[in-house]
């Protein structure tokens, strides 16, 4: 049985065939810039071959026109015919309070997720135009919706009320979601078999570090707490996103700086962050290299991640009680052991204790802790791809 997973932004989409025999993606791809001039799908097969496709791509019914021509292509397609794909999964960024799983996609569904629109403007209009493409293209084939914000539908009000009037959650459903789910989700039931004890027993505290990054508190496989917010903006100081600040900031620069309030949205997601503090670049690559070579906003960008990151850690830590393991995941998060292990050289008090030689390993999943450690450290790839597959597999059977 094979799954097709669609992951649309507004001008790009990401897709990936997953064969649930072997749970691996045998093709996988991105097309960019739709809509705009110069867009393009490039196209790989199970073993990585690359095929670089232009044409003019006008919207995201064209784009999955082209992906599924791809996908069945005589010379590098990855499937004989279209009818081997069984299910389609749809990465959706937010369900509100509506959905707390995924959900096979039918006219209540769509409807539902229309109404998640002003929560998610800038995303949930494109995961949307996917999933309507899908049906126009694929008409027949069961579709299923992942949410982002599924996964922290289990935190309680303590956690997800703001200090704010109490009619304002009820009349615009301001409230915190948190996002990442997926990724939290996937690593968490990982990290309970790596641990090789029942999740349902767990503390968990999952760092996702990418260029976009959120933490979570996961106790028996539910999240109970995250540092994303209303909006993916919240939280840690990110690549290009500010990360929580003191409320007040928000208006100040607004009227220092004559903002309005698109420009304000536009500069707290898009010239904050490590970008910001450094001026160097978003990616931690760089400004590792740049604080390497004595550039000192760059090292001072990667203390305050560390910092922020490990503040969230204790604050975690208390909430849950005590902690299990510590997973770290996503492009940082896998792959930078040096930030892995200035992030944890405060937390020997809850038990951590960091191998230095096993700590050096990116993107496998292991546990680079030292044999005695209380709290383990765990290394493990996120596979937002996989969670999707699994969940539409499983809900269309
Ligand atoms: P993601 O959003 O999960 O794709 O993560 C992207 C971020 O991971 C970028 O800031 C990359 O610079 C960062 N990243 C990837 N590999 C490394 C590495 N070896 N060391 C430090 N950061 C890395």
């Amino acid at each position: 049985m094979k799954i097709l997973v669609i992951n649309c932004g507004s001008s790009s989409l990401k897709y990936q065939v997953i064969d649930m025999a072997t749970k691996n993606a045998i093709g996988k791809g991105l097309v960019e810039r739709i809509g705009l001039p110069g867009s393009v799908l490039t196209h790989r097969n199970g073993f990585g071959d690359k095929e670089v496709i232009t044409a003019e791509i006008t919207n995201h019914t064209v784009a999955i026109k082209l992906v599924l021509e791809a996908l069945v292509s005589p010379i590098y397609g990855v499937l004989k015919d279209l009818k081997e794909i069984c299910g389609i999964g749809h990465r959706v960024v937010h369900g509100g309070e509506k959905f707390s799983k995924s959900v096979v996609i039918d006219e209540g569904v769509m409807k539902a997720l229309k109404e998640c629109v002003e929560l998610a403007p800038l995303h949930n209009p494109p995961n949307i135009a996917g999933i309507m493409a899908c049906q126009k293209m694929m008409p027949g084939v069961p579709q299923v919706a992942v949410f982002d914000t599924a996964f922290h539908q289990t935190m309680r009000p303590n956690s997800y009320i703001y200090g704010l009037p109490y009619d304002y959650y009820k009349k615009y459903g301001i409230r915190k979601y948190g996002f990442h789910g997926t990724s939290h989700k996937y690593v968490s039931q990982r990290a309970a078999v790596l641990l090789q004890k029942p999740l349902s027993d767990l503390k968990l505290i999952s760092c996702h570090l990418g260029n976009g990054a959120s933490i979570c508190a996961i106790r028996g496989g539910k999240s109970i707490e995250t540092s994303m917010g209303f909006t993916p903006l919240d939280g840690l100081m990110m690549g290009t996103r500010s990360g929580a600040l003191d409320p007040a900031i928000v208006t100040y620069i607004m009227c220092r700086e004559n903002f309005t309030v698109d420009q304000m949205n536009d500069f707290l997601n898009t010239k904050c962050g490590a970008l910001g503090v450094s001026g160097v670049s978003s990616d931690f690559r760089d400004i590792e290299v740049a604080a390497e070579q004595g550039h000192e906003r760059a090292r001072l960008a990667l203390d305050i991640f560390e910092h922020d990151v490990r503040q969230f850690i204790g604050a975690y830590a208390a909430v849950l009680g005590g902690v299990d393991a510590i997973i770290f995941t996503a492009g940082v998060g896998e792959n930078s052991g040096p930030m892995r292990e200035a992030i944890c050289k405060n937390l020997d008090y809850i038990g951590v204790d960091l191998d230095a030689e096993k700590n050096k390993v990116r993107s496998e999943e292991v546990d680079v802790s030292k044999p005695n450690a209380r709290c383990r450290t765990l290394v493990i790839p996120t596979n937002e791809e996989l969670m999707i597959a699994l969940e539409t597999h499983e809900l269309i059977q």
